[in-house]
């Protein structure tokens, strides 16, 4: 058996957009399932377009994702000799020729072809010349493209594992361009001696390269070496079935971690897209990296396209965030109770420690970091303003000032402030003062959070310590007193 052996190849021209780390996640669980090298390559050749700053961030990206890879990175840029000597062998050979084609004239066939209302392909113009003529033209300074002879009839056939034997009909293929007058070689070229080269096993990349790959086919058999086997995934949709793009929100990793997602449950989420890991009992949607590893074949991925759905990955995300370890949790909400002012930038061990014992106690209500930082104001701030309906509903009561004020005296005379004793004061004066426990704790929530509902009240006390809470509570007494009933 070949020894697997995949690539990830990103042209570094954006950030990592969520359908191609959803095909980087594929060939990472295909390597890890078959003991095989995950191999990362930087699709550079388009100079004009290519970034290196982007390069960064989409390995930064994948190193956040925990999309580790074995080899590499391998940037296409470094590689233009062996392309160059590559496409010199082939022209040794006469399985590809230099063309001499002006841009003026190839741009004349285009516009014949779409006035005819047909498919442009070259016509072959510069497939049989003389030697004499290419000298006489490489003389006057004219720089060739070079084009492989591809076969004018027959079929090309790929056979992808997913979608199985796919045919193409060679008389929709042109003598296409390998190297450019520029020096530059194509991407379907230079990807094949990439793939072959590094001896990549299998090809598992987008959909939208299926249409490429009879050309790379044929690249692969002038070049006389082994054809991948090949595994093209299927897209992943908008919500409205069109094309995830900008419109529909976030859709790089990187806007996904700025909203505060978990890299954990992207993981899980994007593996569903278009995976399903079977009907196995015991096997939930909540799914690890290291249990997808265990299940994960192409076999199970399907050939219609995902649909992309914001709510379930927010879900999702809730539900990775509850589970999740509590030092790691923190460590990943650390920049945005930074960003919400609630935290230094260095923070010191006291205010690290008070960001585990809030976040512990906020988290069950928070789908993400963003929310968990928003849903803790009341931790950081006393200057909040009271939620409307909470208020109408809880301050209204007659004698709440009262019940406020006698609470609040309660809480001062107690040497020790924790939960349970907290609770048996208010279960004890509401007992006393035969009143309903929510005619009591509604108004102190109000009081101290600003808000009607959130985590236990006693927790969030002992937390806020008896000042702040004392505080609060006296103030909101004070407020209730000075608004005209
Ligand atoms: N650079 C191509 C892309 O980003 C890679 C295609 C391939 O995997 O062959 O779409």
């Amino acid at each position: 058996m070949t020894k697997v052996r995949v690539r990830f190849a990103p042209s570094p021209t954006g950030e990592l957009h969520i359908g191609g780390a959803r095909t980087a996640l594929f060939n990472y669980l295909f390597a890890r399932r078959n003991s095989g090298t995950f191999v990362l390559r930087i699709d550079d050749t388009d100079l004009e377009r290519s970034k290196e700053e982007y390069t960064e961030k989409l390995m930064e990206a994948l190193q956040w994702l925990g999309l580790e890879w074995d080899e590499g990175p391998f940037y296409q840029s470094n590689r233009l000799n062996e392309y160059i000597s590559e496409v010199n062998r082939l022209v040794a050979e006469k399985k590809a020729y230099r063309c001499y084609c002006s841009v003026d004239e190839l741009a004349a066939g285009r516009e014949l072809a779409r006035k005819e209302n047909r498919a442009y392909l070259y016509p072959g113009t510069c497939r049989q010349h003389f030697p004499e003529e290419d000298d006489h033209r490489s003389k006057a300074g004219i720089k060739p493209a070079i084009r492989l002879l591809t076969p004018e009839d027959g079929e090309t056939i790929v056979y992808d594992l997913i979608r199985g034997e796919v045919h193409f009909d060679n008389r929709g293929l042109d003598d296409f361009i390998i190297l450019k007058s520029n020096g530059q070689p194509t991407y379907n070229f230079a990807s094949v001696v990439d793939d072959l080269q590094l001896k990549i096993s299998h090809v598992i990349r987008a959909e939208e390269h299926l249409s490429n790959t009879p050309r790379q086919v044929l690249c692969a058999m002038a070049l006389g070496y082994q054809l991948p086997t090949y595994a093209h995934v299927p897209m992943i949709l908008a919500p409205d079935r069109s094309k995830l793009s900008k419109r529909h929100g976030a859709t790089s990793v990187e806007e996904f971690r700025n909203l505060g997602f978990l890299p954990e449950a992207l993981i899980n989420y994007m593996a569903l897209l278009g995976w399903s890991p079977g009907a196995e009992d015991g096997v939930s949607e909540l799914i690890g990296i290291e249990h997808m590893i265990e299940l994960f074949s192409l076999a199970r991925v399907g050939k219609t396209a995902a649909v992309y759905d914001t709510d379930k990955l927010t879900w999702m995300n809730g539900q990775y965030l509850r589970e999740y370890d509590l030092d790691r949790l923190a460590e990943a909400a650390r920049p945005f109770f930074i960003k919400h002012g609630f935290l230094r930038e260095n923070p010191g061990e006291m205010e690290l420690h008070f960001l585990k014992a809030v976040i512990a106690v906020v988290r069950e209500r928070a789908k993400t970091l963003i929310e968990l930082a928003e849903k803790s104001f009341y931790f950081y701030s006393d200057d909040f303003a009271y939620d409307q309906k909470a208020l109408d509903k809880a301050f209204k009561n007659k004698g709440v000032a009262a019940i406020l004020l006698d609470i609040a005296g309660l809480l001062k005379a107690l040497n020790t402030f924790d939960q349970n004793v907290t609770e048996t004061v208010f279960n004890e004066y509401c007992a006393k003062n035969n009143i309903s426990p929510g005619k009591v704790i509604q108004p102190v929530r109000l009081a101290i959070t600003g808000l009607g509902g959130g985590p236990g009240l006693f927790e969030i006390m002992e937390l806020l310590g008896p000042a702040r809470t004392i505080r609060r509570i006296q103030q909101a007494a004070a407020s209730i007193r000075n608004t005209p009933q």
